[in-house]
Parts: structure tokens; sequence; C-alpha cells
């Protein structure tokens, strides 16, 4: 391929994986869930039709057969990742306008309704497709093509010499999506699911921020060499990803059985709650030792990430677990005012028996 035309095709390569991963989100067999969000003005929950983890996977099959038979190079997604994050970056803005424009305000500031969006949940074909879970879904499948072609990259230059961290990086990272796409139903009971309208902060966020600046830590270090990162500190930061991951899946997996069955005990932990006769909180297990420690799980996995790829004085890796920080905090924030005028008084009850925010005993 000319080297412009391969440039072009680049730019071009997200919308074409996008458009793939529609098809198959609406041919592939999947599963009808109702969710835990409500139909605009009405109390009826909305149905969704989950097929993310096979779609993942055709797709993941698709690329290897083209890389296979030799129509593209494994790291080809590497080499244009610059010309892909740009088609992502128009496709994301052209996306967001198109959701947002047609649609009636919702607020005064038409910057408000562009960067937050002005339909609650868009779905089309009564849920076959939800714009969120969509979003979600690409967001994901085109950050696992981009991490397993960075690892390729690496594998391509260095050979024997490659990094064990960096395949242990690329692991994880694809566990992590697994891991999202094999409990998708959980995802429907998270804030931005039932708080959030579609616009430009989770549109372009899905479509071009979440698959390219995810993948940050592979791709600040692919093309640097081996790193010498001993096997027992290696095995350390694998174990601060699980135990970020049993934080972030236990407290996630704890509130959606809660909400399903209040009564269903999970891991052992028979869930304790306070009620006002109306609403009710869980007060123990994961839920009582902070407010919001899936949030700290989050934090603590993509520092597993960081300490894999192993140059910990780069700074680049570290922009992962502190973009974490940046949103989780102000949204443990912002939550606790939903919740604070969702639950009133118990609320406070709550905020008495669990007082830290996000990390026991610290904050
Ligand atoms: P939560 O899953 O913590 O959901 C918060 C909501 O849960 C509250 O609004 C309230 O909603 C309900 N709730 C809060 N406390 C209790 C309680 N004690 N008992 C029962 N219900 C309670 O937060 P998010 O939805 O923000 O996040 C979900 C997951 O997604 C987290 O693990 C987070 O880290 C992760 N995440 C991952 C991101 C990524 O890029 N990888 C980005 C953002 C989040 P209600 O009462 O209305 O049910």
């Amino acid at each position: 391929m000319q080297q412009s035309m391969a440039q072009i095709v680049g730019f071009l390569a997200p919308l074409g994986i996008y458009f793939y991963i529609f098809l198959l989100n609406v041919l592939v067999p999947g599963r009808w869930v109702t969710g835990y969000a409500t139909k605009t003005n009405s109390t009826e929950k909305l149905r969704y039709r989950l097929n993310g983890i096979q779609v993942l996977f055709i797709v993941v099959l698709t690329w290897s057969a083209v890389c296979y038979t030799g129509l593209l190079p494994w790291d080809w997604l590497y080499t244009y990742r610059w010309q892909g994050l740009a088609g992502a970056v128009i496709f994301g803005l052209i996306f967001s306008v198109v959701l947002v424009l047609p649609n009636a305000p919702v607020t005064k500031s038409f910057l408000a309704d562009f960067y937050l969006g002005r339909l609650e949940n868009p779905q089309l074909w009564g849920g076959r497709i939800d714009a969120k879970m969509w979003l979600y879904l690409v967001g994901a499948i085109m950050l696992q093509l981009n991490v397993l072609s960075f690892a390729m990259h690496h594998y391509i230059l260095y050979g024997a010499q490659s990094s064990t961290g960096i395949f242990l990086a690329t692991g994880l990272l694809t566990f992590f999506l697994i891991d999202y796409l094999t409990f998708e139903e959980v995802h429907l009971y998270t804030y931005d699911l039932f708080a959030e309208r579609v616009g430009f902060k989770l549109g372009w966020g899905c479509i071009a921020f979440y698959p390219y600046f995810y993948a940050i830590p592979l791709w600040s270090t692919v093309a640097l060499p081996y790193t010498h990162t001993p096997v027992p500190l290696l095995a350390l930061s694998a174990l601060v990803f699980f135990t970020g991951w049993c934080l972030s899946r236990g407290a996630n997996l704890q509130k959606y059985f809660f909400k399903k069955d209040p009564n269903r005990v999970f891991l052992g932990i028979t869930p304790e709650a306070i009620a006002d006769g109306n609403k009710t909180l869980l007060v123990n297990g994961f839920w009582g030792h902070s407010r919001h420690i899936n949030y700290l799980g989050e934090i603590v996995m993509a520092t597993g990430v960081v300490l894999c790829v192993g140059h910990p004085l780069l700074l680049w890796p570290w922009l992962y677990p502190l973009y974490y920080v940046a949103l989780l905090f102000p949204r443990q924030i912002d939550d606790d005012k939903r919740c604070a005028l969702k639950y009133g008084p118990l609320w406070n009850e709550y905020l008495k028996r669990v007082p830290y925010r996000i990390i026991p005993y610290v904050y």
C-alpha cells in the first residue's frame, strides 16, 4: 500500500471497525435483560440486548485473520496510531454533534448541552442497540485491538529481547476488558447508565479517548528496550492489579446483587442495610469500608498496569492512574450530592456509619 493511501486507511480504520462492531452488535445473538435506568418520565425499566463478549471475540478473531493472512502487519494499528487517533477524534466529534444538535435543549447553555448531552437513553429497535452500551463496546474493543497491536510492535522490534512486563501489562488490560464485557449487565447499574445523558463527554469519550488514552502505558513504552524487571517485582505488580480488581469487581457485584435481591448472600456476606421504609442502602461488606471503594479499586488496578510496563520514572504511563484520580474523586463528590438528594436523612445515617469516601481510614 502506498504511504499516503495507508495513512488515509489508518485514519478511517476506527470508523470501519466501529461500523463492523455495530453490525455484529445488531446481528450476533444476544440476551435480553431488564436494566436499572427507566424510560424518560416513566417508571418502566429499559430493556437491553447484550452480546458484548461475543462481539469482542469475533472482532479480535477477524483482526487476527487479517494479520495472519498478511493483509496487514500485526502492529499496523501501532504504526498508524496517530492517524487512527485523529480519525477517532473527528468521528467522535461528528457523532456528538449528530446526537445533540437535532434534539430539544435541556439547559440554557448550548455548551453544557453539547458536553453532557440532551438525550438520556437513546435506543434503536426497542433496545436492540443502546447508544451508551454500544459506545462502551466500541471503546473497549478498539482499546483491545490497540493493546494487542502495540504489544506486537514491541515483539517485532525486540523478539527474544522483549520485556516480559509489556506482555504482562497487555494480559492485564485484556483481562480488564474481558472482565468488563463478561459482567456487561452489571454496568447497567452504574452512574453513567442511570444518571448521565449522551453528549460529547460520553460519545467522544468512548469513541476517541477511551480506546487510545487507556493504552498510554503501552503506547509510551513499547518502543523502548527491555527493562529487566525482576520476576518477583512483576508478580507484585500483578498482585497490585488483582487487589484493585477484587475491590472494584467485588463492590460492583455486591451492589448489583443487592439491587436485584436484597437478601442474596454474596461471597459469604449477608447484606446488612439501613432503610427508611421506602429506600435501602447497603452498609456492610465492600460498602461498609468506604462509600466508593470501587473507585479505589479502579485506581489500584491502573497502578498495577503501570508498574508492569517497567519504566517507573517515565511520566507518560502514570497519566493512566492519574486520570482515574482526576475522574473519580470529583465523581464521588457529585454522586454523594445526588445520593444526599435522593436518600435524604437515610444518607446522613449512612455517612455516620461509613465516614470514608474512597480510601478506608484515610479519605
Ligand atoms: P457506583 O457503582 O458506586 O454507583 C453509585 C450509585 O450506587 C449511587 O448513585 C447510588 O445509586 C448507588 N449507591 C451508592 N451507595 C450505595 C449503597 N451503600 N447501597 C446501595 N446503593 C448505593 O459508581 P459508578 O456508577 O460511578 O461506577 C461504577 C463502576 O465503574 C466503578 O467500579 C467505577 O470505578 C467504574 N468506572 C470505571 C471507569 C473506567 O473508565 N474504567 C470510569 C468510571 C467508572 P442509586 O441509589 O440510584 O442506585
